[in-house]
């Protein structure tokens, strides 16, 4: 079964100060804590970027998810294979003030629908990724 998310705009977002992250730009989450990483080379990234800077930002993604995949334990990527669901009720309760919600697990399962209606309107923190930490590639290209 295939998993469906809607993105959708962040409601409130110009009441954030500091907030970086922009659900149109390349980002990846954790669907066992909906940590979210999007660091600015994500943000960079338009239909026009040079195919070396998307390779890029596309390690830099992969390089996160694999890192941050190692800070849950077998066990609990164990229970979310199990339950079939795309994210935990908890990753659903994270990731909706960022504009990405599992609709289909929120259609599915009350747990869900739950977590996604009563997640904080706006998101509590930003992305994470304030510091590009990817390896592979040196060097950052300067565009004027
Ligand atoms: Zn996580």
């Amino acid at each position: 079964m295939s998993n469906l998310f809607l993105t959708h705009s962040i409601v409130g977002r110009e009441q954030l100060t500091g907030f970086e992250f922009h659900p149109e730009k390349p980002y990846r989450f954790c669907c066992i804590c909906g940590a979210l990483f999007q660091d600015e080379q994500q943000r960079q990234i338009t239909p026009d970027s040079h195919v070396e800077d998307i390779a890029r930002a596309t390690i830099a993604r992969q390089e996160w998810a694999i890192s941050h995949a190692k800070t849950h334990t077998e066990k609990e990527h164990e229970q979310l294979r199990m339950s079939g669901r795309a994210v935990t009720p908890e990753a659903a309760m994270r990731l909706v003030p960022y504009g990405i919600s599992p609709l289909s697990d929120m259609v599915l399962c009350d747990e869900h629908e739950h977590a996604a209606r009563t997640a904080p309107r706006l998101p509590q923190d930003d992305a994470e990724g304030k510091l590009t930490t990817h390896v592979g590639f040196s060097g950052v290209r300067n565009k004027a």
